[in-house]
């Protein structure tokens, strides 16, 4: 029987390919972002903990109590905010879960959704499953900073939701009060609603403040704003996460996640709530990555690759457009089989696939594996 796809234009994701290569060739993996060193040994005898103890059945449905607690007092200590533990925040099976939950409870057929280009891959392909029109706005190189003109003539009667990631990936911007501020005036007379991708709210650099949609008081009132402890506690592969919404935002969002997963693994929600009680284990994350960020920048000045420093997020872009016309992903094939490092070509996260000569390294490695990958990579021939 033929079965027309729903999603035509679709493969595997980069992610998969790349780390398949790097594993194939032996290669140092600076491909897929997710950690290459192991979380904190208390975390897993919590989780161990609660396993021996029974806690393996379902879990409520919008997450257990304490953990939306905890949730709540870290949005409060980071933020400032305060959130209603029972009506604005849901535990998910991570924040792919999440924004896919929150496109889904809002956009119909037919509806505009403002996509910032390059996006996470994962954005698009959840509003067109739900009949949504992605309009993509280009991101200003090199910083990859939003063109609030290109998003005021973007927006349309039409346009139902914006998706916004900050810190941003592949590009790390990280968004500031003026961003926040224009775009709480571009809509403030419609109705648009916003998702906020916040995975990496706790990965910024050189001072820098992530700035939730939630801390501004407008956008706070049309905001999903979708987190993961995967990122933050270096646990990628338990794929928990959360979604903090106004209370009818809310109530949509768990209408879909209750029939996506209905809820999300018991004994990871125990442990976590137990872990999130010590503050200093999220708020040491900057100064932590900001060493890495920092050896790999540092490294890089011996290659031939031009780059400005990533400002979050775990990764770093670097560029060699006025070097070779190789191919993005020709290249990061190559190096990955002839250097031994495996990267990811950022022509994946454009819609049109343009390739702008730019490679995404994750710099969420232990530092051994770092300055190997800096050896190697100072052999680059281009
Ligand atoms: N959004 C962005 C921008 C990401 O980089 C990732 C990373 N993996 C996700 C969402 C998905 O997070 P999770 O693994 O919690 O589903
Ligand atoms: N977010 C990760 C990245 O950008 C990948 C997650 C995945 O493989 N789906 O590399």
């Amino acid at each position: 029987m033929p079965i027309s796809s729903k999603l035509p234009h679709v493969g595997t994701t980069i992610f998969t390919v790349m780390s398949k290569l790097a594993s194939d060739c032996g290669a140092i993996n600076l491909s897929q972002g997710f950690p290459g060193f192991d979380c904190d040994p208390e975390l897993l005898e919590l989780v161990s903990k609660y396993m021996k103890a029974g806690y393996n059945q379902y879990a409520p449905m919008s997450g257990i109590p304490i953990l939306r607690e905890r949730i709540a007092e870290k949005t409060k200590l980071v933020h400032g905010v305060d959130l209603d533990s029972e009506s604005e925040i849901t535990v998910v099976s991570g924040a792919t879960e999440a924004l896919y939950a929150a496109v889904t409870a809002v956009v119909k057929k037919g509806d505009e959704v403002i996509l910032f280009d390059p996006a996470y891959d994962s954005y698009a392909p959840a509003v067109e499953l739900n009949g949504g029109i992605p309009v993509f706005v280009p991101l200003e190189m090199p910083d990859f900073s939003v063109n609030w003109e290109k998003v005021k003539a973007a927006i349309t009667d039409k346009t139902r939701l914006i998706m916004v990631n900050t810190p941003h990936n592949p590009s790390g911007y990280v968004w500031t009060h003026k961003d926040l501020d224009t775009l709480a005036d571009l809509i403030q007379d419609r109705d648009i609603l916003l998702v906020s991708d916040e995975v990496y709210e706790h990965i910024t650099f050189d001072g820098r403040t992530h700035l939730s949609l939630l801390t501004h008081p407008m956008l706070r009132e049309r905001t999903f704003v979708c987190g993961s402890f995967g990122k933050t506690f270096h646990v990628t592969g338990w794929k928990i996460g959360y979604c903090l919404a106004p209370p009818k935002l809310t109530e949509e969002f768990r209408k879909i996640h209750q029939f996506l997963t209905f809820s999300t693994a018991t004994p990871l929600q125990y442990a976590l709530a137990d872990y999130l009680a010590e503050p200093s284990r999220y708020l040491t994350l900057p100064d932590f990555y900001q060493k890495k960020r920092d050896l790999f920048c540092a490294g890089l000045k011996a290659t031939p690759f031009e780059f400005i420093p990533a400002q979050g997020s775990f990764f770093q872009m670097v560029s060699y457009a006025h070097l070779s016309q190789e191919s993005d992903y020709d290249l990061a094939v190559r190096l990955t089989k002839e250097i031994g490092v495996a990267s990811i070509p950022i022509s994946v996260f454009f819609s049109d696939k343009k390739d702008h000569k730019i490679l995404r390294f994750c710099f969420a490695k232990n530092d051994l594996d770092l300055n190997k990958a800096l050896d190697q990579l100072i052999n680059i021939n281009l």
